[in-house]
């Protein structure tokens, strides 16, 4: 491809930062990003938060391959400044479903024979273990698992602002307030987009990082890719009580939830409840004779009731102290997620110069330093050389994958 020829990337958000950057770095010279907040990092991207978990296992040694080379990237000079090596203690309680309890076997299975991880896993059996590696939790935790000390967690809004002004740096032209509204075809071929604000940018290649958003620009993607929403909350601590907690590792217990070390500079304790996440099936304006397709809403700002007894029962279990506390911050966060938990990046079938970058499946942002370079292969080779990573005709994102445990609920029908 010509690298001086019109790019453009839709969506500022994990996927399209990385892309942009890695792109003007082989060379390309010509890159617009089109971003539909106002504000940066934009309240709808999913990589926006206080922090995500930066860890490599996983199942499929593919994955735990390629998240250790983005652990590599979490220590160049551009990124380590939001990468902290706390640690994370991945477990199970007495109660989980065993569907999760095998899903941690498998986890610790994928790096426990692997170099990378020589005398960084320590087991966890009893609540005793659990306090060797963090004191500072108090509750009953009737838990299992084990700590991994390679990984952690990085402030992912501030990880993306470095990206951002990197990209400007390379030059990268990054429009704010700008939502693409359609593609412009000729024939088959894309040749850029027009924006709600009416205005029109032409491309040779066009790249949909949009997140849960791409079904309301690419409705063709049907049930390939579908938004997908989990509950994050905040406790607001005090100086004191947020010392006390400096240093704890990530804490996940699989069929409870997660929180991380308070926030350096908020003291902000983060907290996510387990479980299967929530869709928001609706039709698309202007396509109504289209199957209905799942998409963010307006009001994210609220959490399901369900997810709120959740959290405090993992805060009885760990840190009782702050179990009544009061949460704050409450919203749904959105991603994208597919039936077999694989990205996709490829080119849209039957058209020329589009490509889609997503179906994160709500475990890319500890990717954000390298997923860029998988593009940049993908739009030089001109196609997708891995299976995995293909366009899938007629996929639906109900399918079975070992670590999401119980039902996906959509929001229609949940009485808030
Ligand atoms: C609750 C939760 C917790 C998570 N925790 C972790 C974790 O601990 N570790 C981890 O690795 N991953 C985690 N993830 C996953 C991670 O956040 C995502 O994989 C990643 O951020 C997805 O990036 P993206 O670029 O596809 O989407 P986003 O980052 O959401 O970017 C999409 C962008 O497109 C923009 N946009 C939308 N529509 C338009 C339009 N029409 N025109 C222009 N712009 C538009 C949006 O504003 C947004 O900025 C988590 C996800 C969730 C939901």
């Amino acid at each position: 491809m010509d690298k001086s020829g019109p790019i453009l990337i839709l969506g500022a958000g994990t996927f399209g930062l990385s892309t942009g950057y890695h792109l003007a770095k082989a060379g390309y010279s010509n890159i617009t990003i089109l971003e539909k907040s106002h504000t940066f990092p934009p309240p709808l991207s999913a990589g926006n938060d206080l922090n995500k978990i930066i860890r490599a296992e996983y199942e499929d040694p593919f994955y735990t391959d390629l998240a250790l080379q983005a652990m590599a990237a979490w220590k160049s000079p551009l990124f380590s400044p939001y990468y902290h090596e706390s640690g994370y203690l991945l477990t199970t309680s007495d109660a989980a479903p065993e569907k999760s309890k095998h899903s941690l076997a498998k986890s610790l299975l994928s790096i426990s024979e692997h170099p990378a991880f020589k005398d960084k896993i320590i087991p966890i059996e009893t609540r005793e273990d659990i306090r060797k590696v963090a004191p500072v939790f108090t509750g009953p935790m009737h838990w299992r698992g084990y700590l991994n000390k390679f990984a952690g967690y990085s402030h992912a809004a501030d990880a993306l602002s470095a990206t951002y002004s990197a990209c400007c740096a390379l030059g990268i032209n990054i429009v704010l307030g700008e939502e693409a509204k359609s593609l412009i075809y000729n024939d088959t071929t894309c040749t850029g987009v027009n924006t709600v604000s009416g205005t029109s940018y032409a491309s040779s290649l066009t790249i949909l990082t949009l997140g849960a958003s791409l079904g309301t620009l690419l409705p063709q993607v049907g049930r390939q890719i579908t938004a997908k929403a989990w509950a994050v909350a905040h406790i607001q601590l005090t100086p004191t009580e947020a010392a006390k907690l400096k240093g704890i590792p990530v804490t996940y217990a699989r069929d409870l939830g997660f929180f991380f070390e308070p926030d350096h500079r908020t003291n902000l304790l983060k907290i996510c409840p387990s479980g299967a996440g929530y869709t928001n099936y609706t039709h698309i304006a202007g396509a109504e004779s289209e199957p209905q397709v799942s998409v963010p809403p307006d009001d994210n700002d609220f959490i399901p009731e369900r997810d709120e007894i959740m959290i405090r029962k993992l805060l009885q279990e760990t840190l009782p102290e702050l179990a009544d506390r009061p949460l704050i911050n409450r919203k749904i966060c959105w991603c994208a997620d597919t039936s077999d938990s694989e990205y996709v990046i490829d080119f849209v079938p039957g058209k020329k110069g589009v490509m889609v970058v997503g179906g994160d499946s709500g475990h890319a942002f500890k990717m954000l330093p390298v997923i860029g370079a998988w593009v940049k292969e993908t739009v030089e080779a001109g196609r997708q050389e891995k299976d995995r990573w293909r366009w899938k005709n007629g996929s639906d994102a109900s399918g079975e994958v070992s670590w999401r445990v119980g039902e996906t609920t959509d929001l229609n029908s949940l009485h808030l």
